[in-house]
């Protein structure tokens, strides 16, 4: 029985990724000085996999931005438009991230890619573009250099990690839909053939092909894509260990399929799906190894030793134990790194609680049970026991209370058509409202403060009097670019999730738990570990000060019970919609206080709706029942005339469209820029029937958008919707960006408002 690890954190013990990925885009460190800090965090975590006793340690799991975008340039699969970024520098680096963020420098202006959630992750990937006739070529020699990197350092091979060819082409997109992508299947294969052949060459013996879209519906077509790939992979390299490897869920109705491919070993993920174990053993053909993947790599609970190791020795009695790899479900990436580092957290819960490391601890724990060391598994056992009985998990008036919730609590007082007369009355709008969606640029001064005051650096006093000042700027700010709806600015907080999770009870924070988003984004999602409730207002204050600055309404910001769940690590003793009704009741009560302090616009932000949508389209309905009635529970509470926003980006929407309108906010602003307006496609055949505003520029990019542009992409959208529902606003909030940034886009995009209301009335 090997212990096999999947993919491990790459954001440095430090952060160091992030810092240095920042310098290097602003010019402050060469691309040596980057590559130095990537190579010295590879090293560190090839030396705490060594330590932690796996015996298959993956390479190439390491990526400056992320490893779909890494896929596409080890194949050249560089869109046109970056062309002149490669003519201008030799290297590699600046045209990666060129793609990445886009790019305008020396009279160049090209837009970034697309980016799209990672299955039903919070990581996001850079979506690959295709185009009819494509041809791919060996472009990227990363995977082989850290190869050879890794097995300098192991002092063996290590395994290569890849996304296999099949799932590549399913996560991008095609350009022009005249074409099938899984054509392009062939030319995508031989760019994949030279790297086996240089990496079985320089000693590789497995090589790990993530294929992730096994655990999804599958096309007829996809079906005959993974049997031709693996085929013809086998053919040529008939020497090479291939793992095949699934994650995020069960193998369902295509485990035939999975099993039938000519692979040395398959990965199965046994958190998300145990069901699927049965299955998969009882066809797995007999020269295919099976690795079980056991130790949670979404979530930070510790591992019930005694649930694993039933499963283990199931699989050991059917295949025997030689032809068993034990494993974390998925790659690490989605987990802290040490909770070793948590010297702050309570004891009691940081006993229940694993890290990526002390999850290969946990594989390596496993095996030693496996091996007869009981004293872990009853060890384990107490902790379990502990855990399962805690007064700190269990509130009685909590419990009582989600029971109490029916119709009425989920309903608002009048349908939307009574609601937009009064609030019309109420607010007086011009034509194409303008706003933005709450966050303005976290300067360096303002995270400074932050943290100062959190370390006890800073008294309440001056800190309060820091952040109302940062408040008074940008209302003046925000008078000088004329918006009609004004927001506070979200200066108080480091993040829109960590906030509430600092606030609410049932909810503890880390220090250090810091998982990858995107890029050099990364949260610190908090712990639900126990039943949720608010003790007192979390935001009125501030927003209650920022609209006595001003006549314009200033929207009251919240994070939606959804967007906590989906982005924290959620407790797994009861299901995830029960937890999500205690949530929605508490940001309930944050909305009444927020009324009752006069405030008239409300947001509540759900980006986070559509990644919670399970992977099989079969379990869709129930996920979206109970997610669009946490949602409705939590802002149903207030009078006809207080304007409910919501605001969702970075997913494809169009599918779940119905279930967003049956939400029923008042407004939604959405992401519809960055991907190309494919939104609007939606309102072709479904009437949306309140107000949206689908968002006019990319926010995750420096560059401007011009008035131009965003006149078009308006009357874009008027062409779809009903013009007086229509809002306009970024795609997303703006913390990301500097001050300079913000200002002249903007100006832009309330000229551009203005130009079409002379237009339109
Ligand atoms: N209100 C949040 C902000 O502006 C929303 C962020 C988001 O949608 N991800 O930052
Ligand atoms: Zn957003």
């Amino acid at each position: 029985m090997q212990k096999n690890n999947l993919g491990f954190p790459r954001i440095g013990i430090n952060r160091q990724l992030k810092k240095a990925c920042e310098q290097f885009w602003a010019e402050i460190i060469t691309p040596k000085e980057l590559h130095n800090v990537g190579s010295l965090i590879r090293t560190q975590n090839w030396a705490a996999q060594l330590d932690a006793g796996m015996d298959l340690i993956p390479c190439n799991d390491f990526s400056y931005y992320d490893h779909v975008l890494d896929v596409s340039l080890m194949v050249g699969n560089i869109p046109l438009r970056y062309a002149k970024v490669s003519a201008k520098y030799d290297a590699e680096l600046e045209l990666y991230f060129a793609m990445a963020r886009g790019y305008q420098e020396d009279g160049l202006d090209i837009k970034a890619m697309e980016m799209t959630k990672w299955f039903d992750t919070n990581y996001h990937y850079i979506t690959p573009e295709f185009y009819k006739g494509q041809k791919f070529r060996l472009f990227s020699r990363k995977i082989i250099k850290e190869f050879e990197e890794a097995s300098l350092i192991l002092g063996k091979a290590a395994k290569p990690v890849i996304v296999g060819p099949v799932s590549y082409l399913l996560l991008g997109k095609e350009i022009n839909a005249t074409f099938n992508r899984l054509e392009l299947l062939d030319s995508l294969l031989e760019v994949y053939y030279d790297v086996f052949r240089e990496l079985e060459d320089k000693g590789c013996q497995w090589i790990q092909l993530d294929e992730p879209f096994l655990v999804t519906d599958l096309t007829e077509q996809s079906k005959k894509a993974y049997s031709y790939c693996y085929k013809e992979l086998h053919k040529r390299f008939p020497e090479i260990n291939i793992m095949l490897t699934t994650y995020f869920g069960g193998l369902k109705d295509n485990t035939p399929l999975a099993i039938s491919l000519p692979v040395q070993a398959l990965h199965i993920d046994l958190v998300k799906a145990p069901e699927q174990l049965d299955a998969v053993l009882n066809i797995i053909p007999e020269d295919i190894i099976l690795s079980l993947g056991i130790v949670d790599g979404r979530n930070i609970w510790k591992n019930d030793y005694l649930k694993s190791f039933d499963l283990i020795v199931k699989a050991m009695k059917k295949i025997g134990e030689e032809r068993i790899m034990i494993a974390p479900s998925c790659s690490l990436l989605h987990v802290p790194l040490d909770l070793g580092l948590e010297t702050g957290l309570d004891l009691r819960l940081k006993m229940w609680m694993a890290f990526a490391k002390q999850k290969l601890k946990e594989v390596n724990d496993l095996y030693a049970i496996v091996k007869g060391n009981t004293e872990l598994l009853y060890k384990n056992q107490k902790v379990m026991q502990t855990r399962s009985q805690s007064a700190l998990i269990h509130d009685k008036l909590v419990k009582e209370r989600t029971e109490r919730v029916d119709e009425n609590y989920i309903k608002r007082k009048s349908i939307f058509s009574v609601r937009q007369e009064k609030q019309q009355k109420e607010f007086n709008f011009p034509l194409f409202p303008t706003t933005t969606i709450g966050s303005f640029p976290q300067t360096k001064k303002v995270r400074q403060m932050r943290s100062k005051f959190k370390n006890g650096g800073l008294a309440w006093d001056e800190y309060k009097n820091g952040i109302c000042a940062e408040i008074d700027d940008a209302i003046r700010f925000q008078e000088e670019v004329d918006l009609d709806v004004f927001v506070h600015g979200e200066f108080e907080r480091n993040d829109m999730v960590e906030y509430f999770g600092e606030k609410l009870n049932g909810i503890v924070i880390t220090n250090y738990g810091w998982v990858q988003s995107y890029g050099s984004r990364y949260v610190k999602p908090p712990v639900i570990f126990g039943d949720v409730s608010r003790s007192a207002d979390m935001t009125v204050q501030w927003i209650k000060y920022a609209q006595s600055k001003t006549n314009k309404p200033v929207k009251g910001m919240l994070t939606g019970p959804v967007t906590i769940l989906q982005w924290s690590f959620v407790r797994d003793d009861q299901p995830r919609s029960e937890t999500a009704l205690q949530i929605a009741l508490a940001i309930r009560d944050e909305v009444s206080a927020l009324e009752s302090a006069g405030i008239k616009i409300i947001q509540i932000d759900e980006p986070a709706i559509r990644e919670g949508l399970p992977l099989c389209k079969s379990e869709w309905q129930d996920y979206l029942n109970w997610a669009v009635r946490a949602f409705r529970l939590a802002s149903s509470g207030v009078n006809d005339e207080t304007q409910i926003h919501t605001h969702m980006c970075y997913s494809k929407f169009n599918d779940i469209i119905h279930s967003i309108a049956e939400m029923d906010a008042d407004v939604i602003t959405i992401e519809s820029s960055r991907s190309q307006l494919k939104l609007l496609d939606a309102f072709i055949d479904f009437k949306y029937p309140n107000e949206i505003g689908p968002g006019v520029y990319d926010i995750h990019s420096p560059r401007i958008p011009l008035v131009e542009e965003i006149e078009e992409h308006i009357q874009k959208t008027a062409s779809v919707l009903p013009v007086r529902n229509i809002w306009v606003n970024p795609d997303c909030g703006l913390k990301t960006r500097n001050w300079e940034e913000t200002s002249k886009a903007l100006r832009n995009m309330t000229d551009a408002a203005k130009n079409l209301r002379r237009i339109f009335q």
